[in-house]
């Protein structure tokens, strides 16, 4: 299976989630049998190199590809969508640093296809990374990992956010390991730690749920908070790689949550569309200049997502601080396009069951996603001082 055919696939799957809106909306829970409907689809290989049966040939070829098939998901389903983003997200961290230096070149290239064979096998991935008070910075947290003698960790610390949890087999996150000072990523089995809901089912110790995702957009993904203690979790294998890798999948993994809200955009722009012509005629000038306003952001919106993909086409990882402007670019021009629809679209966009009103809370998820808000325009500030010249 080729990428074409997996946009092909999911195409008239996202078109079935479409008709479902409604009902899905309304939804807390993630619904297994939709993520057997895109491993079918092929949406798993994304996790895998094409040398061993999946998708991935570099960050130039397949971002664009990896983006569609997310965005077309989120025109129908958004926190599907957003949950599916995470898989190849995570895994990315392996396929865009293909070698490692040495002496972990051979422990590297072991994991990377240990782990992109899971996926081959049909199990899903995600993170678990952040911490409150962290504000999404990795360099700030305060889980721990402790050598448990077999090679492993123990991982112990507060995460929330978890999104996909009991849907995911395999998790990331972050902690300090024992005696060093900085954070390093950690890869933690969660088969059989929760149920499909993402409960730990029995209280054995290892994990504690402190608080049920209850989110007012992204409604649907299972994003649970948990207290981990000593959860048996496995190394990268490249030790202290945490910021080079992070570095280098970058560009990557911004432009696939960014591809999610795309996808929500055009689903809502689309539909309140077909509603405003109808009675363009009668809209109040301030309606009308809000419409306006619509066409110019959403279109700018497109232009920057295009323009995203041209570039990571062009400059792979490299493409890193294009990628945050985007992400912040796109971020703002959602809120901004989903906030002048629904007053255009009128009070009824406040129902729980409006898809427009829906989609004004789906998008807000972007500028929090990693890294969120504050800090990406942080580092963006930093990324555009260093760029200048001295
Ligand atoms: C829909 C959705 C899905 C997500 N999915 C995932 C996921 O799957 N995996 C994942 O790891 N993350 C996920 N995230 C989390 C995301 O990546 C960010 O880490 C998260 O949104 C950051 O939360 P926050 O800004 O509330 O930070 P918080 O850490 O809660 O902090 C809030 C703000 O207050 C400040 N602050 C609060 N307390 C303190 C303190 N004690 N000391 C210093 N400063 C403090 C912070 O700097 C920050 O600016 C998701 C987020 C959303 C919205």
């Amino acid at each position: 299976m080729d990428a074409h055919a997996v946009l092909d696939n999911v195409t008239g799957i996202a078109a079935e989630f479409a008709g479902q809106r409604r009902e899905r909306q309304q939804r807390g829970y993630l619904d297994p049998a939709d993520f057997a409907a895109l491993a079918d689809a092929g949406v798993l290989l994304t996790g895998a190199p094409a040398t061993m049966g999946g998708l991935w040939v570099d960050i130039g070829t397949s971002t664009r590809p990896f983006c569609e098939i997310l965005r077309v998901i989120a025109t129908g389903d958004p926190a599907v969508a957003l949950v599916a983003a995470m898989h190849p997200a995570v895994l990315g961290f392996w396929l865009t640093r293909p070698e490692a230096p040495a002496p972990h070149t051979a422990a590297w290239r072991a994991q990377s296809e240990r782990f992109a064979q899971s996926a081959l096998e049909g199990h899903w991935w995600g993170t678990v990374t952040s911490e409150p008070g962290s504000g999404g910075d990795v360099t700030r947290t305060t889980a721990t990992a402790v050598p448990r003698g077999d090679g492993g960790f123990g991982v112990s610390g507060l995460k929330h956010f978890g999104s996909g949890s009991g849907l995911t087999s395999f998790m990331i996150t972050t902690a300090i390991p024992d005696g060093e000072s900085e954070a390093d990523l950690f890869v933690l089995d969660v088969r059989g730690a929760f149920d499909a809901g993402g409960m730990p089912p029995v209280s054995d110790g290892r994990v504690r749920l402190a608080a049920a995702w209850d989110g007012v957009g992204m409604g649907a993904t299972q994003s649970h908070a948990y207290e981990f203690t000593g959860f048996p979790a496995e190394r990268i294998a490249w030790p202290g790689s945490q910021a080079a890798v992070t570095g280098v999948a970058g560009a990557f993994f911004g432009a696939l949550f960014t591809a999610v809200i795309v996808g929500v955009v055009q689903s809502a722009h689309a539909a309140a569309a077909a509603r405003v012509v109808s009675i363009h005629d009668t809209l109040r000038p301030f309606e009308a200049v809000e419409w306006a306003r619509v066409e110019t952001e959403f279109w700018t919106l497109e232009q920057a997502y295009e323009r995203l993909l041209q570039l990571i086409e062009a400059k792979g990882s490299g493409a890193l601080l294009d990628a945050q402007q985007a992400k912040l670019a796109i971020a703002e021009l959602a809120e901004s396009v989903m906030l002048r629809i629904c007053r255009v679209v009128g009070g009824g966009t406040f129902s729980r069951s409006s898809h427009l009103g829906a989609a004004f809370q789906d998008v807000r998820a972007l500028g929090f996603l990693r890294p969120p808000w504050a800090l990406a325009y942080d580092q963006l500030l930093a990324r555009t001082w260093a760029s200048y010249p001295s």
